[in-house]
């Protein structure tokens, strides 16, 4: 068979632990047969990022914004543990927060669905695609106790130093308390704006976001004005020719209708409440493994992932000779959502036709009841019995199926 070739390279950020793992034998079992494989290769496993004092980490953001794909193995975000474990010279950063801020992207979180893998919302049949704003807000907020009887004011200054307004937030009295101040920014709202839209187009999808503007009615009025001005300026057009919509509503109506939705929409939320939600989306779709993350750049750069991390309790089984069962699927559809695009973006179509195909032969192979042990008990299908095979056996089964 000849292998489909490919014009540009895609930005390969290989990882650790077991995802490194199942990573090179995603491309040996189900990749490398079929594609004549072309990519610029970047080595974010921990070890590499230390020698190059994490160099690597940025230079494969710069090159996803040169040749506009990447496609990313979950890496280890060091702590104290992982700094004697692996005799570090620094506490690197997070490699996806470092690639966040070089692409200023914002993450779209899908889950992947799969005949008798149900969710806990039943009525839920289409995936929701999750966008958290990961900018400021709470994450970057400064709080403080304070002892009873303070007032506490909040303080605005101009560009030259001089106050420009100062307003009693609370007045401490007959009682100690906290006090918190958050921010965010306009043009990370705008950016983020852009990316949501952007995406739902894309997909074809409606897309609701969700505030609190009636009880904030500055802080998150901006964020409601913000979207709506790039909706009409940018995109309601697009939007209205594709017959999509796009809702405005409250936060607590959205969950509402989220909930009751059969899904099929992306749904933007504000830092905190992408957040929050974003856990409850994944755990009501069933499992972590099942879950895949895309970095869109406001400029239409992709970063794509698998949204879990790199699984150590299996790595450290696998280390010692023993048989793990770790799901790859978000694995493979990271690597399949990144050919995809950029047979889309090259108008390589037999590239398209093979992220596709790969994608199908690996829900098929689930469907008929071969899985890893994440998904045994989860499955319940008619005349189908889930049988748990090894991470490799269940690439192999997918393989068998292309
Ligand atoms: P994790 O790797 O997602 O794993 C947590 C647990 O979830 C696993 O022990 C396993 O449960 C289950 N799980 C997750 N993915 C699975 C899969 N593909 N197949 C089967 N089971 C799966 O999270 P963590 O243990 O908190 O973090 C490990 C390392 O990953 C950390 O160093 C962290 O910094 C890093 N991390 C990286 C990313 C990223 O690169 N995007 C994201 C998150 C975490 P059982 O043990 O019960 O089988
Ligand atoms: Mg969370």
């Amino acid at each position: 068979m000849e292998k489909i070739r490919m014009t540009t390279p895609l930005v390969e950020m290989d990882g650790d632990e077991m995802t490194r793992i199942l990573w090179g034998w995603i491309k040996e079992i189900l990749i490398e047969p079929y594609v004549e494989l072309k990519t610029e290769y970047y080595d974010l496993g921990l070890p590499n990022r230390d020698a190059t004092e994490d160099r690597v980490t940025a230079e494969s953001a710069e090159a996803t914004k040169k040749y506009g794909v990447a496609v990313k193995c979950a890496t280890i975000t060091p702590n104290a543990q992982r700094m004697t474990e692996y005799n570090l010279h620094q506490m690197w950063k997070s490699p996806n927060g470092t690639i966040r801020r070089i692409l200023d992207g914002t993450v779209f979180r899908a889950p992947i669905l799969c005949k008798g893998i149900r969710p806990y919302i039943p009525g839920w049949k289409k995936p929701i695609v999750l966008a958290r704003h990961a900018y400021g807000d709470i994450y970057n907020a400064v709080d403080e106790r304070v002892e009873e009887g303070s007032k506490t004011y909040l303080v605005v200054t101009d560009k030259d130093g001089k106050e420009v307004s100062r307003r009693l937030i609370h007045d401490f009295k007959g009682s100690a308390g906290i006090v918190q101040g958050m921010h965010n920014r306009d043009d990370s709202i705008r950016s983020f704006a852009h990316s949501c839209f952007r995406y739902a187009l894309e997909e074809n999808i409606s897309m609701y976001f969700a505030t609190k503007d009636t009880i904030s009615k500055v802080y998150d009025r901006r964020f409601k004005d913000i979207f709506a001005e790039v909706y009409e300026s940018d995109y309601r057009a697009a939007f209205e020719a594709k017959g999509l919509e796009y809702l405005y509503t409250l936060i607590d109506d959205a969950v509402a209708r989220v909930v009751r939705s059969e899904g099929g929409i992306l749904w933007a939320c504000k830092n905190y409440d992408g957040d929050v939600m974003s856990d409850m989306v994944a755990t009501a779709y069933g499992s972590l493994g099942m879950m895949t993350s895309v970095l869109v750049s406001p400029d239409g750069k992709y970063e794509y992932e698998a949204a879990h991390g790199t699984v150590t309790r299996h790595y450290y089984k696998y280390l010692k000779g023993e048989t793990t069962s770790t799901n790859s699927v978000a694995t493979i559809f990271a690597w399949t959502g990144a050919l995809r695009k950029r047979g889309e973006l090259d108008g390589n179509t037999d590239l398209v036709a093979f992220a596709d195909r790969l994608e199908g032969a690996t829900v098929r192979t689930i469907e008929e009841g071969e899985m890893t042990g994440d998904l045994v008990s989860l499955f319940s299908s008619e005349g189908v019995t889930a049988k748990k095979l090894d991470s490799r056996a269940f690439l192999q089964a997918i393989a068998k199926r292309m």
